[in-house]
């Protein structure tokens, strides 16, 4: 099979329009998150909207656990610059009133609203307005009945929570849906959306729920997500984490680019691991220059190597990096030396040389300077610290000698 740079094809989904933004049927993947403000408070929890945003989630949830709650997002829908899901628990009322609010999708948790009357009206009202629902399914909120039929949260009693909601849906002509099945155990949430999406064409959202704060969370979430992703399930994904959620967004954003299924849109930094031939601190260089670069949109890989020796080779693929020399920094750009640059402004020099790139490109950044004389400097420090820490650069053949000689 030919490399395309890209995870496996992806499952094929019918779409649902979350507002502006689709999902499903081939549409990017989308990445939420959710606010931890008191939806009441308007301005707070837009601050809040406009930061996920800015970090890349294209799609915010809130919660709308009370009638404040639902008036606030009256105010926010209007007023924010992505669509706002309602996450609804166990007032159908709540629904309702987040439909009234103007919200562009609803979340309803099976497991807390079980009256199957209160499910048809909300979907009702849902249809009528063309809304969709996530079908949110989480197997620590199971509906208990389910519980005691299979013995436990198991892949199958997720899988027919959404299955019996899904029939409550259809017997009001409603099927505007997304479906989530999340767990905190990994290996149960993988299980739970590979049958879903044998039984199902709805799109899928998916996440590994109260996975806790990074660093572990952020692993579990990308284990779950990841894995499925990669097997072509999954339309929009949410990262739980307990943790400030701009971190959940920006970790979303940052995986779909990772696995090839979203456009870069922020830097994406390499750096080597460091080693003995290292001339810098390439852990401070590295974390300085993620700072420098932030949120910012600046497309580009850009990489921190700690010398002169193996680092332009080793990332000669990124559109910008720095490589350490003795007390200085060597610029390239696709692999081509561009200039050499004092220790101390090595960050502030890769983020200007990115933002001329971002703007102008890669060829007009190099045609700029004296390639030539770059190069030639750079050869001359990657000689010196050659001759100095020769090819064993961690001293190892004279350790093994010392070794030999007790
Ligand atoms: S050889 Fe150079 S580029 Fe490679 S890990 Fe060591 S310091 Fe980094």
């Amino acid at each position: 099979m030919q490399f395309t740079g890209q995870a496996a094809p992806r499952r094929k989904t019918r779409r649902v329009m979350v507002g502006s933004v689709a999902v499903g049927d081939g549409a990017p993947i989308s990445v939420q998150s959710m606010t931890i403000t008191k939806t009441a408070d308007v301005e707070g929890t837009l601050q809040q909207i406009y930061a996920l945003a800015a970090a890349g989630a294209d799609i915010v949830r809130c919660t709308c656990n009370e009638i404040e709650a639902a008036e606030g997002l009256a105010q926010i829908v209007p007023r924010s610059p992505v669509p706002i899901v309602a996450d609804i628990h166990h007032q159908y009322r709540m629904a309702l009133a987040a439909l009234d609010a103007g919200v562009a999708c609803l979340r309803l948790n099976p497991g807390n609203i079980r009256n199957p009357d209160q499910i048809k009206l909300v979907a009702s009202e849902a249809r009528d307005r063309k809304v969709p629902i996530r079908i949110g399914v989480n197997a620590g909120s199971l509906d208990k009945d389910l519980y005691e039929k299979h013995g436990g949260a198991t892949p199958e009693a997720l899988v027919e929570s959404a299955q019996i909601e899904l029939r409550y849906f259809s017997e009001v002509g409603f099927d505007d849906v997304k479906i989530s099945v999340k767990a905190s155990n990994v290996p149960l949430m993988i299980e739970s959306y590979r049958q879903l999406a044998d039984v199902t064409d709805a799109p899928l959202h998916l996440g590994v729920t109260e996975a806790g704060p990074p660093p572990a969370g952020l692993i579990k979430g990308t284990a779950g997500i990841a894995t499925l992703l990669a097997e072509g399930i999954g339309d929009t994904i949410r990262y739980s984490l307990t943790s400030d959620p701009v971190d959940e967004a920006r970790a979303g954003r940052q995986l779909l680019e990772a696995m090839g299924l979203r456009e870069r849109k922020n830097v994406d930094l390499i750096a080597c691991p460091s080693c003995g031939r290292a001339e810098i601190d390439v852990y401070k260089i590295a974390n300085d220059a993620l700072e420098a670069f932030g949120d910012r949109e600046i497309p580009l890989q850009v990489a921190v190597m700690g010398c002169v020796v193996n680092g332009p080779g080793e990332a000669r693929d990124a559109d910008i990096g720095i490589a350490a020399g003795r007390n200085k920094g060597h610029l390239f750009v696709k692999g081509v030396n561009v200039a050499v640059v004092p220790e101390d402004e090595m960050v502030s020099a890769l983020v200007e040389w990115a933002e001329f790139i971002s703007e102008h490109g890669a060829e007009a950044a190099i045609a700029r300077v004296d390639t030539e004389k770059a190069r030639r400097e750079a050869e001359k420090d990657r000689a010196l610290l050659l001759t100095e820490q020769g090819d064993d650069a961690n001293a190892a053949e004279q350790k093994i000698d010392l070794i030999r000689k007790r």
